[in-house]
């Protein structure tokens, strides 16, 4: 990169996000300092998006930065952590103004709005990638982890599964896609607020990043433990809910990935407690199978057969 180059990045950057004060020293030198607040665990997470693999190379660079910066606060929320600082690694084939500006309008936003206060990056020429380091703060050993997650507990989903995926899947079809459904694949929600709202409450969590069979698959693994959930309990939108009518193409809430919802299980005795955080959150939240004995993920048809999708996990698409 040149140096005006460079500068123009920088500009681009400047003040990015929310001010915090325990963000002791912010971008300008060799590192940033942070302090983390006594009682509180630190929990980092990093995501890479590579054009052409993760998003399609001509997306609209305001929502590419919305994007790169939510699926983080996605990993987050599933930790029941507060984002609190991030770090971005972007690298560019060219230093295009409009393009850069509009990523940083995104990005800079979504932030500000989540309270998270861009602390340092690093800028390389290259083919198109952005990785995106986010750190936020939970109280000490109160985490949510993938493997508490017991037989008898309840499986529970926030928000509603395969839209993104149905998004993706128009669009490629060169089909045109309803706002709403478009911004599912485009600008994704963290689910923040019941991220840390059931802290001392989920025994195990996780984001539904590459779809939900494999997700909460990651979380059975981790546990020890098998589950059953039913096809008929999927909470879907209206415009998945008329695809499933459609087509029966019951892989596409299951498998699709992107939805960047949380799977989470919930101890039988504690489901009264969520049912009176219910009202304070910002998304459904829906019951979908019990934890079982054994290591088994059984899905359930309708009429009680079992149903095995035809894809296993989120494929990465190619442009
Ligand atoms: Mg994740």
């Amino acid at each position: 990169m040149s140096l005006s180059e460079f500068e123009l990045i920088q500009r681009s950057f400047r003040a990015c996000g929310a001010r915090r004060s325990d963000l002791v020293l912010g971008v300008g030198d060799d590192a940033a300092l942070l302090r983390v607040p006594p009682g509180m665990d630190l929990a980092a997470t990093l995501d890479t998006l590579v054009s052409g693999v993760h998003f399609f190379p001509d997306a609209d660079p305001e929502a590419l930065g919305h994007k790169a910066l939510a699926v983080n606060l996605s990993d987050l929320a599933a930790m029941g952590a507060e984002p609190a600082w991030v770090t971005l690694g972007l690298t560019l084939p060219a230093a295009d103004e409009t393009w850069v500006a509009a990523f940083a309008c995104g990005f800079c936003s979504l932030a500000r709005e989540a309270g998270v206060s861009l602390v340092g990056g690093d800028t390389t020429r290259g083919p198109l990638a952005l990785s995106v380091e986010a750190k936020g703060l939970v109280p000490a050993g109160q985490a949510l982890r993938r493997c508490g997650a017991r037989p008898g507990d309840a499986v529970f989903v926030t928000g509603t599964l395969g839209d993104a995926g149905l998004a993706l899947r128009l669009l490629g079809e060169g089909v045109p896609v309803e706002a709403g459904l478009r911004r599912r694949l485009e600008r994704p929600d963290a689910r923040l607020a019941a991220g840390t709202a059931l802290r001392g409450l989920a025994s195990a969590a996780i984001d539904v990043s590459d779809g939900l069979a494999a997700d909460l698959g990651h979380i059975l693994e981790q546990s020890g433990a098998g589950a059953e959930i039913e096809l008929a309990c999927l909470p879907c939108s209206a415009a998945v809910a008329a695809w499933l009518e459609r087509t029966g193409d019951w892989a596409l809430p299951l498998t699709a990935g992107d939805d960047y919802e949380l799977c989470f299980t919930l101890p039988q005795e504690r489901l009264a407690d969520l049912h009176r955080l219910l009202p304070a959150l910002p998304c459904p939240v829906t019951r979908i199978g019990t934890v079982t004995p054994g290591t088994a993920l059984t899905i359930r048809a309708a009429d009680g057969s079992a149903f095995r999708p035809s894809r296993p996990g989120w494929e990465h698409f190619h442009s």
